[in-house]
């Protein structure tokens, strides 16, 4: 098994010609060369970024193409957010049979199939690669099947299957790779589960797997996962994988994997952060899956990249070079969400074919959620950034902790913990940070208001809606 996410759109090369103003109908398919199709713009990449690129750029008059390898729809529809969120579905279903004796259901015996799932599950995902078939067939828009192959021609040309494409504007957006994501989805429930690493895929994983009924273990490096998140999100989450069963194993790391008749063997080395020279090896027995979630690499393998830097330079300014362009297909490969690809894909189009040269993505407070139980939603600076960045004196912080209403009749009880974080005398809120039950469904509205500049005195002058959790945002004291 297992992983990686993605690099989102983003690096563009151009020939001088970038500049120009792409005029409705410019150039169509004009082979200059015989056996070079000539596009206004060429995508790399059928995923969430590349489709909405070029459906933008084709709304606004580009003769537009999209190459593709696998399947439409990338990483999110085929292999990331789409089935994750199906299964994370399921499994908020699994978790809500705990709770059905206590609202009075009788509920002796349930069964679950992980096989009726998983049929929907990818009959889904299918009718989805169709749709996005269709739009781009409605849109005009080319779409070619197989690998992209930068050729070593003077201008920068696309090989595919043996034909050659060109255009002005070739975007790159084939996303990230790892060692296997797509088995996470292809797996059946694995009754011994060991997941490596503290990202959010990882802690998505564990839970969902965890809550259908796998036994699951969790090996991370350092204490906490999340650790990019605040520190109140990052600890709480860590607590909330201990209570839901998963077998956490804190600064751990995968020594040795072997084979035997009854799976995998997988031997952990913990070592003690407080004393040095302090390793304790423990083996995990039977393990049916070992799933490494531990990090993304920009998917540029066989595009033959390096032949094509080396020949064109990228950027807007001439100064800009080939090791430029390298740059910022790594630096970029961190954003790991379909929505901030669609986005930027966007506000590309519009940038090369509309003219608008200050059509970009904004990517200071893009909310997040993570699919987790009970899932966490969070935007903008942690409170550790903000110190960072405004000074400890003018930062103040809003928390609370409390069961949301749902629990007061349950005997499984699961906290919802909320934090604000806000700058200046003005108190500016410019970040919010909570984990609990609703979480992933309150984020977005909040996240507008803080986009728009809300203070504490915003939040504060808004009515609650009673009962509910995100009450708690706006009666915080
Ligand atoms: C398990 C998992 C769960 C996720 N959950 C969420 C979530 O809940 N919410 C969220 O917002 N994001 C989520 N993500 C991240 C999200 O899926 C990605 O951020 C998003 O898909 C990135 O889009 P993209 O267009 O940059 O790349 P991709 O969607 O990866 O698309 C790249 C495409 O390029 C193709 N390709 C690559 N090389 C070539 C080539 N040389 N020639 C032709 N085609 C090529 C690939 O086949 C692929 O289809 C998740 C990711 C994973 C792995």
């Amino acid at each position: 098994c297992f992983l990686c996410i993605t690099i989102p759109l983003r690096l563009i090369f151009s020939t001088p010609r970038r500049h120009e103003l792409i005029r409705r109908n410019m150039a169509s398919n004009r082979a200059s060369a015989a056996e070079t199709s000539r596009f206004d713009f060429l995508v790399i990449g059928g995923g969430s970024g590349g489709l909405a690129g070029a459906r933008r750029a084709s709304e606004l008059g580009a003769n537009t193409a999209v190459i593709e390898s696998h399947k439409l729809g990338g990483t999110c529809v085929n292999v990331g957010c789409v089935p994750k969120k199906v299964m994370w579905n399921a499994a908020v279903h699994a978790e809500y049979l705990h709770d059905h004796s206590d609202y009075g259901f009788a509920t002796e015996k349930v069964n679950f199939s992980w096989e009726t799932l998983k049929a929907k599950r990818d009959a889904y995902v299918s009718r989805l690669n169709q749709i996005y078939r269709n739009n781009l067939d409605k849109a005009k828009i080319e779409t070619i099947q197989g690998y992209a192959r930068f050729t070593d021609d003077p201008e920068p040309t696309v090989e595919v299957n043996g034909r050659k494409l060109t255009a002005p504007h070739i975007l790159i957006a084939t996303g990230g790779c790892g060692i296997s994501y797509l088995n996470i989805f292809i797996l059946v429930l694995s009754s011994c589960l060991v997941i490596v690493g503290a990202g959010y895929i990882a802690v998505e994983m564990a839970g969902i797997l965890a809550t259908l009924g796998s036994k699951t273990s969790l090996v991370i490096r350092q204490t906490g996962v999340l650790r990019n998140f605040d520190a109140f999100i990052s600890a709480n989450c860590t607590k909330e994988l201990q209570n839901n069963g998963i077998d956490l194993w804190k600064n751990s790391q995968v020594k040795s994997v072997s084979k035997t008749d009854k799976g995998l063997e997988v031997t952990i080395v913990t070592k003690d952060p407080e004393k040095k020279n302090d390793e304790k090896i423990s083996t995990i027995e039977e393990v049916e899956c070992l799933l490494w979630a531990i990090g993304r690499q920009p998917h540029t393998s066989g595009l033959n990249i390096g032949t094509m830097l080396f020949s064109h330079p990228v950027g807007d300014n001439k100064n800009d070079t080939s090791r430029f362009a390298a740059k910022s297909l790594k630096a970029h490969c961190y954003f790991t969400c379909g929505a901030v690809a669609i986005a930027a894909g966007r506000k590309l189009a519009h940038r090369l074919f509309e003219g608008k040269k200050d059509s970009k993505l904004d990517y200071s407070s893009i909310p997040t959620v993570v699919f987790s139980h009970p899932p966490i939603g969070t935007v903008g600076l942690t409170e550790d950034e903000a110190v960072k960045s405004h000074g400890k004196e003018n930062v103040k912080i809003y928390k609370t902790s409390f069961t949301p209403m749902y629990h007061a009749i349950t005997s499984r009880r699961s906290p919802c913990i909320m934090k604000l974080v806000c700058v200046g005398k003005e108190e500016k809120v410019v970040g919010l940070h909570m984990q609990g039950l609703g979480c992933d469904e309150m984020l977005q509205g909040f996240a507008v208001a803080i986009k728009m500049g809300a203070t504490k005195a915003d939040f504060d002058n808004t009515v609650a809606i009673h009962p509910t959790s995100s009450e708690e945002f706006v009666t915080m004291r």
